[in-house]
């Protein structure tokens, strides 16, 4: 096992803008992280240089306590899964297990073995090591039954799963995957996103992960990489991700539905209260909360509310001190267990997520109240987008 560090890592493809652009992260040994992003984010980029199908264009990575740049893609101990898990349509599961762990073999002299009997020896305990280390894999990943199939004989998780095995086997420091479970439908991508997990607990590997999809990478990382513009937004554990974004893109990217975000102005009196004020609401903030120190302007100054759609929650208080909203109803979306009511204040579509049964009397045309827990409320300074930080988090 090891650490992976990036360091100041660039990349520019010919002459276009930069795919990445000075990414600095440190992946502890077995730790598993998820870099996530929208399409185009640069996250295969900086994947592919760690595998080393990617020169740098800046930069360093190191792999253990080894700077990896001039180290070729098979000597750097890694395994990379991607999306079209590529099995050879010719082998059967066993063989494509077995191939690279053969292949490496096959390139030391064969000759010698008709002449040299202890040399035989040797080899058949190689080969002998293979099979049991491609059994073992595949009892690990609960293929074992289908080590004689050929892969069109199998289904796409099945599939995905050999090829995991492929990586398995050879025991690597680092495993990689690129959007390993795109291919696969929503039921067993959820399936295999809980046996990757319960596969990282058994290795302890170092793992790094890249998708697009932000409930997939809440789910797996330990730690979550999020990506714009090939630039890093955050680093951070996924509950941290969540609760406390660094930015309005992060606080928008992550989580479904999306946070609410209400556009107003913030105004602080000499006895610190703040008040939010919006088209649609005027609140006045847990003063003491907030570090204005970095927000940029005087006065009243442009910020964005946000709030979680569950933070948003039906009420009946209708008392003036309440952080109330009162909007119509346009839409609901029940999903069993929860439901999503979406309501329209003042031109602005905000969304409250609920347990089903506080919404079963809610109806599309109502006009509702809901109230804000502004003590889960964030702002983010309009200007810059970033974060304005809390007092509590602060030191
Ligand atoms: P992601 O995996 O996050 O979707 P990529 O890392 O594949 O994003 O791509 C990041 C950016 O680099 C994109 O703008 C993409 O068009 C560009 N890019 C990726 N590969 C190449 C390449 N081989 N040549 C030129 N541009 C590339
Ligand atoms: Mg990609």
């Amino acid at each position: 096992m090891a650490t992976v560090q990036l360091r100041a890592v660039s990349k520019s493809y010919g002459s276009g803008a930069a795919a990445v652009k000075s990414v600095d992260l440190a992946v502890a040994d077995g730790e598993f992280v998820v870099l996530v992003g929208p399409s185009g984010c640069g996250k295969s980029t900086t994947l592919r240089m760690i595998a080393g199908l990617e020169d740098l264009t800046d930069g360093t990575i190191s792999i253990g306590e080894r700077v990896v740049n001039d180290v070729a893609p098979k000597d750097r101990d890694i395994a990379m899964v991607f999306q079209n898990y590529a099995l050879y349509p010719h082998l059967n599961v066993r063989q494509n297990l077995s191939f690279g762990l053969e292949r490496r073999r096959a390139f030391k002299s064969r000759w010698r073995g008709i002449f040299d009997s202890s040399y035989r020896t040797h080899c058949r305990a190689e080969h002998a090591a293979i099979v049991t280390r491609v059994e073992s894999a595949a009892c690990t990943l609960g293929i074992e039954q289908l080590l004689h199939r050929q892969p069109r004989e199998l289904s796409g998780g099945q599939r995905q799963r050999v090829a995991v095995g492929r990586a398995l086997v050879r025991d690597p420091a680092v495993f990689l995957f690129d959007e390993p479970l795109s291919n696969l439908d929503a039921l067993l991508r959820g399936e295999m996103r809980t046996e990757l997990r319960i596969l990282h607990r058994a290795l302890r590997a170092t793992m790094i992960y890249v998708t697009h999809d932000q409930e997939e990478a809440m789910s797996l990382a330990d730690r979550i990489v999020v990506m714009k513009d090939g630039i890093v937004q955050q680093i951070a554990s996924p509950a941290e991700i969540y609760e406390r974004p660094a930015n309005r893109f992060v606080a928008g990217f992550i989580g479904t539905p999306p946070m609410n975000m209400i556009d107003g102005t913030l105004t602080s009196a000499a006895d610190g209260t703040l008040t939010f004020r919006a088209a649609c609401c005027a609140f006045t903030l847990p003063g003491d909360r907030w570090n204005l120190t970095g927000l940029s302007g005087s006065g009243a100054r442009a910020v964005t509310l946000g709030i979680r759609p569950e933070r948003l929650a039906l009420t009946s208080d209708q008392s003036t001190n309440a952080a109330t909203l009162t909007g119509k109803v346009v839409a609901t979306e029940r999903y069993g267990a929860c439901a999503d009511v979406v309501f329209v204040v003042d031109g602005i579509r905000l969304i409250s997520r609920a347990p089903q049964e506080q919404t079963v009397r809610i109806r599309e045309g109502d006009t509702t109240t809901m109230s804000i827990d502004l003590h889960a409320a964030q702002l983010f300074d309009s200007t810059t987008g970033c974060a304005i930080a809390r007092r509590a988090e602060l030191g």
